[in-house]
């Protein structure tokens, strides 16, 4: 199908991007989210704003405490970056899945997050990593921690007249350890169920770990039993058994369509929570 007729514009600063949305336009990133939606009429905005030149927007850097990855930032480059590969693998790993090349050139880190795909890959990843959103809008700028990012089905914190410049992740320790795997729909690459997993293990023992799911439910969460099973304890086969032998999905409603029920799906979710602490 043919998107309805549209206007567009480029911005050429965040600022700028900000002072040009209003409830008929729609930021335009890689496109490769929106664009599908505009064509099946689920989106229908008379403005698209273009951020993708915007070069303040874009690129990773090393922040000391810190990495900063621009909100234009391909999943390409994310895969491509050697200082995410050597503080935190799991960044790599999760951009490598997603998509095909195409997918991976185009689309951005920002986009994905704005539009907050219930089977998006980011999600699980950036939460595992406990980064944090900068955000921009007409009063300026705030910081949002992930945990309080994704709300609901394809509902963020974005304000609708807010954009996303960047993501702050915390560089991880020389003991840290991450990792991300998915069961994967086949034809585009998103996640049935994927898993997130980080932890800091101090002579093998866990002490700090962040483990988060998506494709599971509306929105991607932490499984917070899984993480409080196995804090203090060795990170080990048995150990994983039994944090996972309840479940993963405590307290969220788990998503039932015609690639896996329910039932299926809360079993591919303990599969993968095992998967991705066994691959740490
Ligand atoms: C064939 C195909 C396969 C795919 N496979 C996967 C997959 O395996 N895993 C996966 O996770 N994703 C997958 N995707 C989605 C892909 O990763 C998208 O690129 C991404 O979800 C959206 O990023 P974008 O830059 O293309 O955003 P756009 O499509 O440009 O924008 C998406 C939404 O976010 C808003 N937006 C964009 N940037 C910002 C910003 N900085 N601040 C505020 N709002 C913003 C837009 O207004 C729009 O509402 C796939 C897409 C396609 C077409």
């Amino acid at each position: 199908m043919i998107a309805n007729a549209f206007t567009y514009k480029r911005a050429n600063s965040a600022d700028e991007a900000v002072s040009m949305l209003n409830d008929q336009s729609k930021i335009l990133a890689g496109g490769h989210s929106l664009i599908p939606a505009m064509k099946l009429r689920l989106n229908n905005p008379e403005n698209l704003i273009d951020i993708s030149q915007i070069t303040s927007l874009r690129g990773i850097t090393d922040n000391e405490g810190s990495i900063s990855i621009g909100a234009t930032t391909t999943h390409a480059e994310i895969a491509a970056s050697d200082l995410l590969k050597q503080h935190i693998p799991m960044m790599g790993q999760t951009a490598l899945s997603i998509g095909d090349i195409q997918v991976r050139n185009k689309g951005t880190i920002g986009g994905s997050m704005a539009h907050a795909d219930p089977a998006a890959d980011w999600p699980a990843a950036l939460l595992a990593a406990d980064a944090k959103v900068n955000i921009t809008g007409p009063s300026g700028s705030r910081i949002v921690d992930i945990d309080h990012f994704f709300t609901g089905f394809f509902e963020t914190a974005l304000a609708e007249n807010e954009i996303i410049t960047s993501i702050s992740i915390p560089k991880t320790a020389s003991n840290a350890h991450s990792a991300y795997t998915k069961f994967k729909q086949p034809a585009s690459r998103f996640a049935i169920v994927g898993c997130a997993a980080a932890v800091d293990l101090d002579g093998g023992i866990v002490r700090n770990i962040r483990v988060a799911l998506t494709g599971v439910s509306e929105n991607a969460f932490r499984a917070t039993s899984v993480e409080n099973a196995l804090s203090g304890q060795p990170l080990n086969s048995e150990s994983i058994a039994s944090a996972i032998a309840n479940g993963v999905t405590q307290g969220n409603a788990v998503l039932s369509d015609h690639y896996a029920s329910e039932e299926y799906r809360s079993h591919l979710a303990k599969v993968y929570v095992k998967k991705a602490l066994t691959a740490i």
